[in-house]
């Protein structure tokens, strides 16, 4: 029976019109820089799937090393302005994994569902275990121009060398292809752009089958609305790809679990599954 573990890697804060974006294109950008109003601490969630072929990890949540001076660019407004983290060096992934009687070196395959530091932060803990990543996501986050799209190129591990994630035909929903982790298939990979044009989702297939979302949304409700996030540089494919989960969601069973939702965890444990 597969199994799958919320493990918080720490807390963050952000803008609201972060959360839920304001007005349209460019405009939501500055939005986030000028809102006044910061969310609640909201949970940095990374997920492992025990699965009897292997342990797989989705993310690999943030770092302490975010309290260092120096580790964002300073120039970057986005983390001057606009982010705020809570992270101890037990609160990272290496450490969280132990306290579940996990070695980090046992985790065959690990998904990285886009870049962000919150989600690729703990890379380092990960050593030995194949590492999937969009090859749209590892172009885009490269370089100075990486930084300036919100990535930190330069903190990753230099011995890090993802697999590019290979989608073949496959219709599950409205999704229409995917990358299996398991030679059952009953675990893969599919794209969900949007929120980053690189980013991708893993269901765990089953009743209720369970959709890893990393940041479609950063909470159910908001998915519920169809209200898209402040950062998603092209809104209208970040809407599609919501509005297929929720048809996802009409058509089976299904638990959605975003990374920064603190009910994500609860709706896991219970399996308490979307009613879009
Ligand atoms: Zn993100």
């Amino acid at each position: 029976m597969t199994k799958v573990h919320a493990i918080r890697t720490g807390s963050v804060r952000i803008k609201l019109s972060q959360m839920a974006g304001r007005g349209r294109g460019l405009a939501r950008a500055g939005h986030i820089l000028i809102d006044p109003d910061w969310s609640g601490w909201v949970p940095i969630y990374a997920w492992l799937i025990e699965h009897d072929e292997g342990l797989i990890l989705v993310d690999t949540g943030e770092t302490a090393r975010v309290h260092e001076r120096g580790y964002h660019p300073r120039w970057h407004p986005f983390y001057r302005r606009a982010s705020q983290f809570q992270v101890t060096p037990d609160d990272e992934i290496g450490a969280q994994l132990q306290k579940i009687g996990v070695r980090a070196r046992d985790i065959r395959d690990v998904v990285i569902t886009h870049m962000h530091t919150d989600h690729a932060g703990g890379l380092a803990h990960v050593v030995g275990s194949r590492t999937w990543l969009h090859p749209i996501e590892w172009d885009r986050a490269q370089g100075f121009l990486g930084q300036v799209q919100g990535y930190l190129p330069h903190r990753w591990p230099k011995w890090w060398n993802p697999e590019p994630l290979r989608f073949e035909p496959f219709a599950f929903g409205p999704f229409r292809e995917r990358m299996p982790l398991t030679k059952r298939g009953d675990v893969f990979v599919v794209p969900t752009p949007g929120h980053t044009p690189g980013h991708v989702s893993v269901i765990v297939q089953g009743s209720p089958s369970i959709f890893i979302a990393g940041d479609t949304s950063y909470t159910e409700n908001l998915l519920k609305q169809g209200i898209v996030d402040g950062v998603s540089p092209d809104e209208d494919v970040a809407r599609q790809t919501n509005q297929r989960i929720l048809a996802l969601a009409r058509e089976q069973p299904l638990v959605y679990l975003p990374s920064h939702d603190p009910q994500s965890a609860d709706r896991l444990a219970r399996l308490a599954t979307l009613t879009p």
